[in-house]
């Protein structure tokens, strides 16, 4: 797919965390507007980022080249304010879009995080070239917690491609997970949303996580499954003969079947008001 990308000055890079997102985290950053993985369910697609464009979603790529800038800036502004940060990298984009390899911005990101570090800081993200910054999460991670948060939604192939074709594939996603994991960094398997999966999901997750995060389409649109309806997921779902999936407590019967492989302390479900990625 081609992908219009420019690079932008931004004016802020931390947007504090409201509503739906406002769960434990102060802020989220998101290094990049737009997202060249394009998955199909995604609810950024129907907020007025997306609404109001008239270039498709996945088709455009702003690069904000100042954000390592501006979150220097910012944290100095909070922390003399005594402000707790708590930050969730990224709510709309990826931090490791396939531009990310040459542009930086990202990495640059971590780099400044060393120096000024937030309280928490959650990696949001599908993408396996956050290995490449293995190195500076290690560092981080000394300075403030860190949790790196792989999205992991089947472990089906021919099921991601229905629904995220554009996205790296499942097998190396995995083996980043893993990758990060024997590296003693804290990692999530972020079953976000919960697509059809083998019965031997649980088993491939286990060993590379600390925690496993569930949620739904109906849950994590950030408006109760009216996004994911007006995007046509129903419609998709029932197309592939995949409706039984589609279901308003999906989660809580994927939780019962964690369960029979994670201990409850392991295992986070998405409810109602909880961050939707
Ligand atoms: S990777 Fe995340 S932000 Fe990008 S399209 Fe997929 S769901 Fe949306």
């Amino acid at each position: 797919m081609k992908i219009e990308m420019k690079e932008t000055l931004s004016k802020k890079i931390l947007t504090e965390a409201k509503g739906y997102l406002n769960v434990g985290f102060t802020h989220s950053l998101n290094p990049y507007s737009g997202c060249a993985f394009s998955c199909r369910y995604c609810y950024v697609r129907e907020m007025p980022i997306q609404r109001f464009k008239e270039i498709p979603w996945g088709e455009w790529l702003d690069i904000k080249t100042n954000a390592a800038e501006n979150y220097r800036n910012e944290i100095i502004k909070l922390r003399r304010k005594n402000k707790p940060v708590n930050i969730f990298m990224s709510s709309a984009t990826d931090p490791y879009q396939p531009i990310e390899r040459k542009a930086n911005i990202t990495r640059a990101i971590l780099a400044e995080m060393i120096e000024n570090p937030p309280d928490f800081l959650q990696i949001q993200t599908r993408s396996p070239l956050i290995t490449r910054d293995i190195d500076l999460i290690i560092r981080l991670k000394e300075k403030c917690e860190v949790l790196v948060s792989m999205t992991i939604e089947t472990d089906r192939e021919e099921i991601k491609q229905i629904f995220a074709s554009y996205a790296p594939g499942i097998k190396i996603r995995l083996k980043a997970l893993k990758e990060i994991h024997d590296a003693g960094i804290p990692t999530q398997a972020s079953i976000s949303p919960v697509l059809p999966f083998t019965p031997d999901f649980p088993k491939q997750l286990k060993g590379i996580v600390n925690h496993v995060w569930i949620d739904t389409l109906s849950i994590g649109d950030g408006s109760m499954g009216k996004r994911s309806e007006r995007l046509g997921m129903p419609k998709v779902f029932e197309e592939h003969d995949l409706s039984k999936w589609y279901r308003k407590d999906i989660h809580v019967m994927v939780e019962k079947y964690f369960h029979k492989y994670f201990p409850s302390e392991m295992i986070r479900v998405s409810k109602k008001e909880a961050f939707p990625k």
